[in-house]
């Protein structure tokens, strides 16, 4: 979270933005990240900040898994991993290709 604050208050600075009112971030599905943490603890780090008071936006993206056994890439909208298998294969030992990452998608301010 106080990665995506600086980068948030670095990009208001640059645009001479006064005031951030929302910031949309996109989540993976696996990250084990809460929207009312986040915006909780947003609102804690971002106190006297020019993104004081901002609503996060948060879109949960489904997790991408490579199976092991035939390399397919499929995608998941689980928190969990337990009871997937390949859908081409039906194995189920996978590498997470994507999922827990988070970043900033866009921002509304003036
Ligand atoms: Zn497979």
């Amino acid at each position: 979270m106080q990665s995506i604050l600086s980068i948030v208050v670095r990009h208001a600075a640059m645009h001479h933005v006064k005031k951030v009112h929302a910031i949309g971030l996109s989540v993976g599905s696996l990250s084990d990240l809460e929207e009312e943490w986040m915006q909780k603890y947003f609102n804690h780090l971002s106190a006297g900040t020019i993104a004081e008071g901002a609503r996060l936006k948060v879109e949960w993206v489904p997790a991408v898994l490579s199976c092991e056994a035939c390399g397919k890439h499929f995608a998941i909208d689980k928190t969990r991993l337990d009871g997937i298998s390949c859908p081409a294969c039906g194995q189920k030992k996978f590498s997470l290709v994507s999922g827990r990452e988070y970043h900033i998608k866009d921002m509304e301010a003036e």
